[in-house]
């Protein structure tokens, strides 16, 4: 049975105006298609900011640093032409960085640390007699171990492993070339940076881990309504662009709490997954489906109409009556249907399906009810 509530205005409740991320050990296909977005591949937005103001200033340091020792007259080359230059480059660098904006970060990033490995190169080819000046080569080693990916930082490692010898050769020292200290400064920069690497690895798995924990709800494996109120954004914000339909369900389980009172909780949990695997079963891959509360589920269908996301809600509530998988106990559902015509924004877009909600409570249960004003099947 199919009701219809006229349309007003929602207030958002509660939980719909909390927010944040991703996905659960729900079966893969009910993973949103749509790709997060470029933020979510790269370090989060604190980390690219303290990482760049760090560059900038080594960068601008190490510039400094080398003109300063020139101007002093602490170090010599017979090459000032290059020494300056790769000072200056190093300048250009910097002011790439802090220019930077949008999701170029890890583009410009490849790019500060193969250009930088070039210039120290120079400068170990160029200034006499300072050994040492080969450290600068960790600056880059380190960013790269800290947020390219493994073969990326293979890359840089092996240009810098090149770059080492060639601005040794360049030298062209008395003695020949120093394999002894070659491999000696080459052995300790790979523990170094194998050290951050396994470091950075193990904070991007922990990471990984808790943002999956904070967005999973334990008992169905299906997004909890933050990991739903991100992904719902990004779903609701492509079909705006699209121009296409979005539609939402909201289903509230009939009575639920009849169940554990009569079956004990253990079977209420039961019966929750069994819901969850009837839901998902109904589902589409394209679908969100989530846990919002306790007793309560969330289906987001994009590209639905208002008549196909009814007539698939009448499907499942069909299916949920005439299960018994769990003791023999029989669901019901009540269920809100709102799409996004006619309503501003996601929020909107809830709040509607769950007024909706709330009706089909109060006219009996067990029912659909939409708040669309259009012709209903
Ligand atoms: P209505 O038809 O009005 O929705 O009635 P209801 O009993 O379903 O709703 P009510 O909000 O009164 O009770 C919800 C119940 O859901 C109470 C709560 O104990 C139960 N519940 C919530 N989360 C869980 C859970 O994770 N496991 C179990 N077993 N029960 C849960
Ligand atoms: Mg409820
Ligand atoms: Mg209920």
């Amino acid at each position: 049975m199919v009701w219809k509530v006229p349309q007003t205005r929602f207030r958002l409740s509660p939980w719909q105006e909390r927010g944040v991320a991703v996905f659960s050990r729900f079966p893969k296909h009910h993973q949103s298609p749509v790709p997060p977005p470029a933020a979510d591949l790269t370090p989060e937005r604190g980390s690219i900011l303290r990482w760049r103001r760090f560059a900038i200033l080594m960068l601008l340091a190490g510039a400094a640093g080398i003109e300063a020792v020139l101007a002093v007259g602490s170090v010599t080359t017979d090459q000032p032409v290059l020494v300056h230059g790769a000072a200056g480059w190093l300048v250009a660098l910097a002011l790439i960085l802090a220019l930077q904006r949008g999701n170029s970060f890890l583009g410009v990033t490849r790019l500060v640390i193969g250009s930088t490995i070039l210039a120290i190169t120079a400068l170990v080819a160029a200034i006499d007699g300072v050994e040492m000046v080969a450290l600068f080569f960790m600056w880059p080693l380190l960013g790269a171990a800290y947020l390219l990916s493994r073969m990326e930082l293979a890359v840089a490692t092996v240009l810098t492993a090149c770059g080492y010898a060639f601005g040794l050769l360049a030298r062209d020292e008395p003695g020949g070339f120093p394999w002894v200290d070659y491999v000696l400064a080459l052995t300790v920069a790979l523990a170094i940076i194998a050290v951050v690497r396994a470091l950075a690895e193990n904070l991007g798995t922990t990471i990984d881990s808790l943002r999956h924990t904070s967005t999973t709800d334990p008992l169905t494996g299906l997004l909890n309504r933050r990991g739903f109120q991100r992904r719902l954004s990004r779903h609701y914000d492509r079909a705006v662009v699209d121009d296409r339909p979005i539609t939402a369900l909201l289903i509230d389980i009939d009575h639920f709490k009849r169940i554990n009172d009569e079956h004990g909780h253990p079977v209420g949990d039961r019966a929750l997954t069994r819901f969850t695997e009837l839901l998902g079963a109904s589902c589409r891959a394209s679908d969100l489906v989530a846990r919002v509360g306790g007793e309560e589920f969330a289906v987001v269908m994009p590209g639905a109409t208002l008549e196909q996301a009814i007539a698939r809600a009448e499907q499942f509530c069909a299916i949920l009556r005439d299960d018994r998988a769990i003791n023999g106990v029989q669901m019901t559902a009540s269920v809100g249907v709102a799409a996004r015509q006619g309503l501003e924004g996601w929020e909107a877009m809830l709040a509607a399906a769950d007024a909706a909600v709330y009706e089909a409570k109060r006219t009996g249960r067990d029912r659909i009810v939409t708040s669309d004003s259009t012709a209903v099947v």
